[in-house]
C-alpha cells in the first residue's frame, strides 16, 4: 500500500524560504510586487487569482490586481501588459488563464518582459530553459522537482513518465527531469499502449486533464505518481465511479463547492505506487508557493540591474 504525498511540507518550505528573501529584500530597498490581471469572470480563475494574492499578502509581496472585462481586447490587453512592463516597481507580472476567446493569448505571453514572467511561459523564457540557461521556469514543473527533492528521489537514470505535453506542465516538466539526467519519456493524446509504456516508469507525472485516467494498470509496483490534474466533476455518475461511497472521503474531493478529482486513479493507484499525491491538496499547493518563489527571484534580479 502506497503513502500520501507530503506536498504541504514542501508547499511550506518554499513559502518559508521566499518570506526570507522577501526580508531581505525590503532590507535592501526593494519591495517585490507581483501584478495579476485578470480577464473576464471565469470563477475558477477569480478563485486561483484570489489564492494568488493572499499568498503575497501574507509573504509581504505587494500584489495589484487588475481586473479587465471579458470583452477586453488583444491591442487593449497589450497595452496594459506594456504599461506593467515599464513600471520599475512591478518585477512579476501574471495574466491569469484562460483568455476569453477573442483574445491572442500567444501574442500576451510573448508581449510580458520575459524578465518579469513569473509563469515562464514566454517563448524566451522556454528556450532559456531548453538551453539549461537561467530564466523563470513554469511554476507547476519547478515545484514537483522541489517536492521530488525533499522525498530524496534520486533521479538519476530513472525513467520518468510524463502523461501529457502542454506548454506549461508536460514540456517544461520533462526538460526539468531532463535535466535531472533522467530518461525521459512523454506519452500523449497519440501514444500507442500509453499503459505499457508508463508501466516501465520508476516515475510518472500525470498532466492530462482526464480524471482517473492513469489508474494501477498503468503503474509499475512502487513507482513514484505525481497527479498534477485538477479536473471538476460535474458527472455525478462519473463521481460515483472515482470517488469512494463513503462521505467522509467524499468530503476530501469538494474544494470551494467543486468536486476536484486528479488525472490518477488515486485509489487503484495507492495499491500499486510507493507514493501518489492527492488531489485537492497536492500539487496545487507547490505550484502557488513556487509562483511565490518565482516573484521573489524575479525581485532579485531586477532590483539588482
Ligand atoms: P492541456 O489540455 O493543455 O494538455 C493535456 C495534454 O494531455 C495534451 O498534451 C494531450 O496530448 C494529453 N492527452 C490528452 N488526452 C490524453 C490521453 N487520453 N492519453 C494521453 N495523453 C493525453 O492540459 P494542461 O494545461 O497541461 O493541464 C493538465 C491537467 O493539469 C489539467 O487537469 C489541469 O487542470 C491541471 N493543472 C494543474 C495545475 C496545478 O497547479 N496542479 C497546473 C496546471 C494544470
Amino acid at each position: 500500500m502506497g503513502k500520501r504525498w507530503p506536498c504541504k511540507a514542501t508547499a511550506e518550505r518554499l513559502l518559508n524560504e521566499s518570506k526570507s528573501r522577501v526580508t531581505e529584500l525590503k532590507n535592501k530597498g526593494i519591495e517585490p510586487h507581483l501584478a495579476v490581471v485578470l480577464v473576464g469572470d471565469n470563477p475558477a480563475s477569480k478563485v486561483y487569482v484570489s489564492n494568488k494574492v493572499k499568498t503575497c499578502e501574507s509573504l509581504g509581496i505587494r500584489s495589484t490586481f487588475h481586473k479587465l472585462e471579458a470583452t477586453t481586447s488583444t491591442d487593449d490587453l497589450l497595452r496594459i501588459v506594456d504599461e506593467l512592463n515599464h513600471d520599475a516597481s512591478v518585477h512579476g507580472i501574471l495574466v491569469q488563464l484562460p483568455l476569453p476567446p477573442q483574445i491572442d493569448e500567444s501574442r500576451i505571453i510573448s508581449g510580458i518582459e520575459p524578465d518579469k514572467d513569473v509563469d515562464g511561459f514566454h517563448p524566451v523564457n522556454v528556450g532559456r530553459l531548453s538551453l539549461g540557461e537561467p530564466g523563470l521556469v513554469p511554476c507547476t514543473p519547478m515545484g514537483v522537482m522541489a517536492l521530488l527533492a525533499d522525498c530524496g528521489a534520486e533521479l538519476s537514470g530513472m525513467h520518468a513518465v510524463v502523461v501529457g505535453r502542454s506548454n506549461i506542465v508536460g514540456k517544461p516538466m520533462a526538460q526539468l527531469l531532463l535535466k535531472a539526467n533522467c530518461t525521459v519519456s512523454i506519452i500523449h493524446s497519440r501514444t500507442k499502449n500509453p499503459a505499457e509504456l508508463c508501466r516501465q516508469a520508476d516515475l510518472v507525472v500525470a498532466a492530462v486533464g482526464r480524471p482517473g485516467l492513469v489508474d494501477a494498470s498503468w503503474i509499475k509496483e512502487g513507482a513514484l505518481v505525481v497527479d498534477v490534474g485538477i479536473n471538476e466533476i460535474t458527472d455525478d455518475a462519473l463521481a460515483e465511479k472515482l470517488i469512494p461511497a463513503d462521505s467522509k472521503k467524499m468530503a476530501a474531493y469538494r474544494k470551494n463547492g467543486r468536486v476536484l478529482y486528479g488525472d490518477v486513479h488515486y485509489a487503484s493507484a495507492l495499491g500499486r505506487a510507493e507514493m501518489v499525491t492527492p488531489v485537492p491538496g497536492g500539487v496545487g499547493k507547490l505550484t502557488i508557493a513556487q509562483l511565490m518563489a518565482n516573484c521573489v527571484l524575479a525581485a532579485e534580479r531586477l532590483g539588482s540591474r
